[in-house]
């Protein structure tokens, strides 16, 4: 067993079963925010089966966004989830994958680690596995581990194996086992369907695990003969099927989830006295800001990955979260930068009818002139527009080659280029000294990653946005605006209003003549939260729905 300081950290397991896309994700940061609402501390984790180290090299097509922490991971977009539910930064240590246990697992037995010894799963990477699960505990009440995938893959086995050996060393009064499963709900029938519920349950204990708790997901209600056919046959209390119906706001669930008990039999399961009542203000504020909502605004977002909108999940969510800040609904339209590619005059066809324009962040040459056209129109439109990371970037491109007839501006990021504006980043200075890199670096956990501080121009219209002189904002890039290149910038209108403290970074612009005309390095996305929306998302929904009044 894994060291573990003496602490009454309780575990809880959450697994899938019957199909992926279960919103594990979600119902794992919804229990998470129940939790703490009775006020307790609790830390999220995430175990991913698969076998990249991080999802940062993954195809955004493949899997969604890439979650960025402030200690620098590229990690799991539900670690996205975990913070907005919970407000708990996500940490490096929160995000275990196969790809990093073995990675440690194979780094140990080159140096010899293990004395001799033949290297097998178990116990071998089944000790690694469960060395992270208890490693990084501070003082939290609970720790919950979410389990990437469905149960019956090839690829969870080691984990699943992990946890079973987990609740044999700290006992049952330490580790809950959640299980989350669809009931079908058959039309024709008229029926709600337990089968796939009951051998999903069969497989697990055929891996030594019997769940404690089934968080049943259905679109219908599900009536108490059911639920007791379903205890009956998976062997757990009737009371400890819980219903987890379809809401309209996943700001909805953790009040869902309350009222069918979900907490009360996690407290119950762990003899922790079910007197004191959660808090759940903060939740029914949201949801009764969502409700009393008037009006809708229509946002564009402009983007490579606009098929996969999971790529974007924490933006929509910001964007939401500006919405609730105003009181204000939010249509999001969808256009996918290649489209914006043809004959400019055709431009107002796609944005006649939005209020504001973002550019979110993004790789490659693929689909970037349609983004320069639609700053371009942003811009001589005098529509909001926020430009995120590339976003900013390819703002300073526009500029350059509309405003400043420097027609062969462009990024390094595109090929060789007369006109570097944006660069290959080559040396920064982090908390671990200074970072080089060079065109031959590995592509996996090499970028700008992480929190990193940035100073605002004492009068800028940023600083009146977030009302500080210095500010902490996370990053993930590899390419940089060339300050030195952009010298006339300012004397033709745009100016940057964000640097990094030692002044070598540019990290925002702002166009002061523009209603709204902003773009920032750095990814503000990720920080927003429902009870916290971001200042800038706040801001930009602000603008754009005074620029509605104007339509
Ligand atoms: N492709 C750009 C870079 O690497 C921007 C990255 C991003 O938008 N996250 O710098």
């Amino acid at each position: 067993m894994p060291s573990m300081k003496k602490t009454s950290v309780k575990f809880i397991f959450i697994t899938g079963g019957v199909v992926s896309s279960l919103g594990k994700g979600l119902a794992s940061a919804s229990l998470g925010a129940i939790l703490q609402a009775r006020g307790y501390k609790v830390k999220l984790r995430k175990l991913d089966p698969y076998l990249n180290v991080d999802p940062g090299t993954m195809s955004p097509y493949q899997h969604g966004e890439c979650y960025v922490t402030d200690d620098g991971a590229e990690t799991d977009l539900d670690l996205g989830h975990y913070e907005r539910f919970t407000g708990v930064p996500a940490k490096k240590s929160d995000n275990i994958t196969t790809g990093k246990i073995y990675s440690t697992v194979i780094s140990k037995e080159r140096k010899g680690d293990y004395l001799g010894a033949t290297i097998q799963v178990i116990p071998h990477v089944t000790d690694a596995i469960k060395e992270y699960i208890v490693s990084d505990i501070n003082n939290e009440d609970f720790v919950l581990c979410e389990i990437g995938g469905t149960v019956g893959d090839i690829e969870s086995l080691p984990f699943i194996e992990a946890i079973r050996q987990l609740r044999n060393e700290l006992g049952y009064d330490k580790t809950c086992f959640l299980h989350v499963t669809l009931l079908p709900y058959i039309n024709t029938a008229g029926e709600l369907k337990t089968k796939p519920t009951q051998h999903s349950v069969k497989e697990l204990q055929g891996m030594g695990i019997q769940p404690d708790i089934l968080l049943c997901r259905s679109e219908v209600a599900i009536p108490e003969e059911q639920k007791s056919k379903i205890a009956l046959f998976c062997n757990i209390k009737s009371e400890c099927v819980i219903e987890a119906l379809d809401s309209k706001s996943i700001y909805e669930v953790p009040i869902s989830y309350n009222k069918q008990g979900l907490d009360s039999q996690i407290c119950k399961y762990f003899k922790l006295g079910n007197q004191k009542k959660p808090d759940l203000s903060r939740w029914v504020k949201i949801n009764n800001i969502e409700e009393a909502s008037e009006g809708t605004i229509k946002i564009a977002i402009v983007g490579k990955y606009t098929s996969m909108i999971d790529a974007y999940k924490s933006l929509i969510e910001a964007i939401n979260h500006g919405g609730l800040a105003n009181k204000i609904r939010i249509k999001l339209k969808w256009i996918d930068s290649e489209s914006l590619e043809g004959n400019k005059s055709d431009l107002s066809v796609f944005f006649k009818d939005v209020n504001g324009i973002i550019v979110p962040g993004g790789f490659g040459k693929r689909g970037s002139n349609g983004k320069i056209n639609a700053i371009e129109y942003a811009r001589n439109n005098h529509i909001p527009f926020l430009g995120i990371c590339f976003g900013m970037q390819l703002a300073v491109i526009e500029f350059a080659k509309n405003v400043l007839n420097l027609k062969d501006a462009s990024s390094s990021e595109f090929g060789n280029t007369k006109l570097p504006l944006v660069g290959l980043l080559t040396e920064w200075h982090s908390e671990k000294g200074l970072e080089k890199r060079n065109s031959d670096s590995n592509l996996g956990g090499t970028m700008r990653l992480g929190a990193y501080d940035c100073k605002l121009l004492d009068g800028s219209f940023i600083k009146s946005i977030y009302k500080k002189d210095l500010i902490s904002e996370r990053h993930r890039h590899r390419y940089e605006v060339n300050y030195e290149l952009t010298s006339n910038f300012s004397n033709h209108g745009l100016i940057f209003t964000g640097m990094s403290p030692d002044n070598h970074l540019p990290e925002i612009l702002e166009i002061p003549k523009h209603p709204w005309f902003i773009g920032v390095q750095f990814h503000p996305e990720l920080k927003s939260k429902p009870f916290d929306p971001h200042p800038i998302f706040s801001s930009f929904v602000n603008a754009s729905l005074n620029q509605s009044r104007l339509l």
